[in-house]
């Protein structure tokens, strides 16, 4: 075997890349990526492996898959195919040459309902084709964790399995045919296969031909091994299915191949069963004193009438998500006890699902049950169960590893197994928690595996070993979901002898005789602690940073290594990660994909060129800075700060893009601007200048500039006559674009906080947090503008005042980036305290608002679903009397500077806006308020429609003027503009442009 393993890599070495991609770029319509960023990106899954590949082709259909089997069997370059690349047991990475089929071979191609089918490419993803069939009232049973993003050539690479698997059975249950293509470039399609169709395909003769002889004689030969050596278990997922071969099986070979992992064949297109999916679901849950009790009463529930899951949690799921400082609401509703199992039971009516689950809970001997018949309760409560897997890894504290996370055992045995196991994982020193899909026997964990030392790794192989062993002991399966991959193949052995292992080996030689499908994997596999990601060699650079990562004991090399590759930001809808993903569809622009790089990065992997990058840098263009990820991403991976710093040090000493300095320095911009804003106004209005202004900016033409008020918010507050009386004192923050775009938010915002009792107060000075300085990394600036923050308001701050923001982006400033600056300094940590939205301080001072009964199209800010809340003004919008509707619409896509940059970046962004919340907004009524806190989101809306959104102040104003019936026509028409209306020479906005941009140059050198 190790000379196997000799000789492979060998040849690996031995393919001549650079000829191989040229070949591959002749001869697909796809694309081909042999760059060392495009193989970077496909070194890693969600396993504990890392492999780098030896090329990526992204295939545009069939043809293409069949012309890059051509090319890479000329330089006999083994491939692997690839979806999301989810794996957990090594599957998904290999130093061969990956087929991506996730961006182009993704469409459903068929949906017959009344035969219940559909036939997919296999990029399409579990969700769509789960929406596609729920259009019909059916649905495709298996539905694994990842069923938003896994795809479903990775399902049948994997056979996937989920919740819904004890109604519908694993992939393998519900594939009808494949097609598939060997390495030869052998094409066929291949089912279930009576002796006519056998008959006529060996009679056809050819490689197909061939194929099917060869696997008789296989069959033939093993089939009493076969009978004997597979353990009858629901989730038995390990080992090829040589028993779909057997005459009373049908000789099904798409059922023989699903689950081989990429080893035998590629699929090109499924052809799928669809079930009836049960309209009305009733759930019951039972608490336990632990998950092993729990395991215990799965039999009582097994069998009955209706159960579509039946799944198990224990209490250690819910101080993993205390850990995270997540809360689900279902975390309350659970009955007592410290696991958890969920019996749910699915019916043509909510009356039978009701009645099933009574009948349920009549035959349940223990436990503490609670029945949850409403919709919203299930949901709350089915979140918490999700939320296990993901919420597993606690950075510096749980690695949250897949180390032995989904053996399947009959699940009569399963309460006596978990005893054993929680004992070997004690005794080997790790920590986990428990879940998994009980009803099935399937147990999953995650485990802090210790991966970087020599005794750490030796502890994991001496555990893997006595796992395995364990398993094999209660008759179960190595692996009862996630597949073999390299972390448990070489224990095949154990659990179906070696007869078997032979014929494992037989098999894939009949399709792959050479060894290219996915080498090492399944079949004559790597040692598990091979290709380790973090091995005894990982050393990543020692660097100097601006921020502080003050929660990364390692700083930014432990920072840009949270992710653990479970790609949920490889979801194409739901939440804000990743804006850009969504759109484009490329790994290279994912919080994940950039998250790679720049681990790569860190452990010398690119070539050495550190902070200067241009891999890196690429797959860093298109990101937001939205924050989405540090909101959405589990590991809370923030990758809007690991830009800022990457750009810091990247353009350390040499010059920015122009549109650093036309839109990082905005403030100072406006601030020379609005002293002669209808100046500046025309200029950026008129046909030519305005035109070359925006070229010489960088600025996409197709933006509108915005208008500049003809006063400032500050001038105007100045002007304003406060009430008198001793009141308590409120800072509010005159962010830039308020004060300077937006003066009538200032002002509407001081007659709410006056009119709630306080007396208004700014900032002495001009100040400004910096926030666009961050899109382009321009750091010192940042620091020295909060510097001048933190010693201007030190004493407001030390008296504890209260500091009340409008801008959403600029509160995130304090809250986040200002302590990740100043980690030390106390003011600071203070400020980020004391700062409040308007809404969570009116909340928090009690406030009762007046009434408008409108209804109300909410568009929340990044930053705030990020860092701030949104629960308090999504409360008082709805104490107005307000129908608030708050849509799943992610970024709006303007993203502060982002959308206003010319080219790709303008582009992604308003095909981020035009997915969701554009649309909602020319959908909604005339007497609809729009409501959006953020700059960016209101100029994206007036941008892109013809209504304009209100900031909370202003929608709080508008009620106690014009009463609960509120103004009529379209209430942002009832809201004062501050569009100057001067007229003057230009040369002042030219003398103002030129003295900003000095200024801006000469304190932008880097000075740390
Ligand atoms: C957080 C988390 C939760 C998970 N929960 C579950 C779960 O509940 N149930 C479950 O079953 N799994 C689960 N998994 C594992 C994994 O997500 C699923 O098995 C998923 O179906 C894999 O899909 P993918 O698109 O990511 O496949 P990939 O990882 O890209 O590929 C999986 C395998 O299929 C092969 N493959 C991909 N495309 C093709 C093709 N066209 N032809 C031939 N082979 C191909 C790959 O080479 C690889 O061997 C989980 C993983 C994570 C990270
Ligand atoms: S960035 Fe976060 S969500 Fe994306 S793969 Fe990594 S851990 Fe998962
Ligand atoms: S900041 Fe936004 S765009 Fe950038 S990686 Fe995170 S979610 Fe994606």
């Amino acid at each position: 075997m190790t000379s196997t393993r000799h000789r492979r890599h060998q040849h690996v070495e031995l393919v001549d890349r650079g000829r191989l991609a040229r070949d591959l770029r002749r001869a697909v319509a796809g694309e081909v990526r042999f760059d060392p960023g495009g193989r970077a990106l496909y070194a890693n899954d969600a396993s504990i492996y890392r492999q780098v590949p030896v090329g990526v082709v992204i295939p545009r259909h069939e043809d293409d898959v069949a012309a890059a089997l051509e090319v890479c069997r000329a330089y006999e370059a083994p491939v692997l195919g690839r979806g999301c690349g989810t794996g957990l047991a090594g599957q998904s990475v290999n130093a061969a040459v990956v087929f991506d089929f996730s961006k182009y071979m993704n469409r459903i191609l068929e949906l017959d309902p009344h035969g219940r089918t559909a036939r997919v490419q296999p990029g399409v993803i579990c969700d769509r084709l789960r929406e596609a069939a729920g259009r019909h009232g059916l649905t495709f049973a298996p539905d694994p964790a990842t069923h938003d993003r896994c795809t479903l050539g990775g399902m049948i690479g994997n056979n996937s399995c989920g919740t819904h698997s004890v109604m519908g059975g694993k992939t393998v249950d519900n594939v009808i045919s494949l097609e598939v293509m060997t390495y030869d470039g052998t094409h066929m399609t291949v089912g279930v296969t009576d002796d006519v169709r056998l008959g006529q395909v060996l009679e056809a003769g050819g490689r197909q031909a061939e194929i099917y002889a060869a696997l008789l004689r296989l069959r033939d030969r093993y089939a009493g091994a076969i009978r004997e050596g597979y353990p009858d278990l629901p989730r038995r997922v390990s080992g090829y299915n040589l028993d779909d071969l057997l005459p009373e099986r049908g000789f099904d070979l798409a059922k023989a191949l699903v689950g081989s992992e990429s080893t035998c064949v590629l699929v090109t297109a499924a052809t799928v069963r669809l079930l009836p999916d049960p309209p009305h679901h009733s759930l019951l849950v039972i608490g336990y004193q632990d998950a092993a009790t729990a395991a215990d009463h799965v039999p009582e529930l097994l069998g009955g009438e209706g159960l579509i899951g039946l799944e198990c949690f224990d209490a250690g799921v819910l101080g993993n998500l205390d850990r995270h400082g997540e809360h689900v609401p279902g975390m309350d509703e659970l009955p007592d006890g410290s696991a958890w199992l969920l019996a749910e039971y699915g019916a043509g009516s909510q009356r039978e699902a009701n009645a099933l689950v009574e009948a349920a809970k009549a035959r349940t001997g223990a436990g503490t049950p609670k029945v949850f018949e409403d919709e919203a309760g299930q949901r709350d409560v089915w979140e918490v169960r999700r939320s296990a897997i993901e919420y597993t890894r606690i950075p510096g504290q749980h690695a949250g590893l897949a180390g032995w996370e989904d053996a399947a055992l009959p699940p009569e045995r399963l309460g006596d197994y978990i005893r054993e196991y929680c004992d070997l994982v004690r005794r080997h020193g790790y920590h986990t928690v428990l879940f998994g899909h009980f009803g099935q026997g399937c147990l999953h964990n995650r485990l802090d595996l210790d991966l970087q030392t020599a005794d750490g790794i030796a502890n994991f192989e001496a555990f893997l070993a006595e796992a395995g062993d364990l398993v094999v002991r209660y008759g179960g399966s190595l692996s009862g979901e996630h597949g073999d991959g390299q972390l448990r193949a070489n224990q095949l052995v154990k659990m179906f002898g070696p007869e078997l292992v032979g014929a494992f080996a037989e098999f894939k030689a009949v399709f792959d005789p050479d060894g290219r499908m996915n080498p090492g994997k399944v079949v004559a596999p790597y040692n598990p602690v091979q290709n380790l990601r973090l091995g005894t060699d990982y050393e990543p650079r020692q660097v100097e940073t601006y921020f502080a990562y003050p929660e990364d004991e390692h700083g930014f090399a432990d920072a840009v290594n949270r992710c653990f590759g479970i790609g949920k930001c490889r979801r194409t809808s739901g939440g804000t990660m990743c804006p850009s993903f969504m759109v484009t569809r490329e790994e290279e622009h994912t919080t994940r994909g950039r998250a790679r790089l720049l681990f790569e990065m860190m452990s010398g992997q690119l070539r050495g060129k550190g902070w200067r990058d241009p891999n890196v840098k690429r797959a860093l263009e298109l990101c937001l800075s939205c924050k989405g990820c540090k909101g959405d991403c589990p590991v809370s991976v923030d990758m809007a700060t690991y830009k800022a710093e990457f750009l810091a040090h990247y353009y350390r000493g040499r010059p920015r893009p122009r549109q650093a300095y036309a839109l990082g320095l905005i403030p100072l911009w406006a601030r020379a601007a609005s002293r002669l804003p209808g100046v500046a106004n025309t200029a950026l209005a008129a046909p030519v200048l305005g035109r070359t202004a925006r070229l010489l900016a960088g600025v996409a033409p197709e933006r509108r500039a915005p208008t500049l008020a003809a006063r400032t918010f500050r001038r105007l507050f100045a002007e304003h006559e406060a009430p008198g009386g001793g009141r308590p004192e409120v800072l509010l923050w005159p962010d830039t674009f308020t004060d300077h775009f937006a003066p009538d938010i200032g002002l509407a915002a001081v007659t709410v906080l006056e009119g709630a009792g306080y007396r208004v107060r700014l900032p002495g000075r001009r100040l400004c947090c910096g926030r666009p300085l961050y899109d382009y990394g321009m750091l010192p600036t940042a620091r020295r503008w909060l510097r001048r923050i933190l010693d201007e308001l030190r004493e407001p701050i030390r008296d504890g005042v209260r500091l009340v923001g409008l801008e959403p982006s600029c509160l995130a400033v304090f809250r986040d980036e200002l302590v990740n600056l100043f980690p030390d300094d106390a003011d600071a940590r203070r400020l980020a305290a004391q700062t409040r939205t308007l809404g969570e301080f009116l909340s928090e001072v009690g406030y009762e608002p007046p009434r408008l009964e409108r209804r109300a199209l909410v568009q929340v800010h990044c930053h705030q679903k990020a860092v701030l809340t949104h629960d308090s003004e999504r409360d008082l919008l709805a104490a107005m009397g307000l129908d608030v509707h708050v849509p799943d619409s992610g970024c709006c896509g303007l993203a502060g500077s982002f959308g206003y940059e010319r080219g790709r970046r303008h582009e992604v962004s308003m095909a981020a806006g035009e997915r969701v919340i554009l649309p909602a907004v020319r959908d909604a009524d005339d007497g609809t308020v729009i409501v959006a806190d953020g700059f960016s989101c209101r100029e994206q809306i007036a941008g892109g429609t013809d209504r304009r959104a209100l900031h909370l102040a202003q929608v709080l104003r508008l009620a106690t003027e014009h009463g609960p019936g509120g103004p009529p026509g379209r209430p942002e028409d009832a809201c004062r503009s501050e569009a100057p209306k001067a007229r003057l020479g230009l040369a002042a906005v030219g003398v103002a442009a030129a003295a900003g941009l000095a200024y801006a140059l000469r304190r932008e050198r880097d000075s740390r």
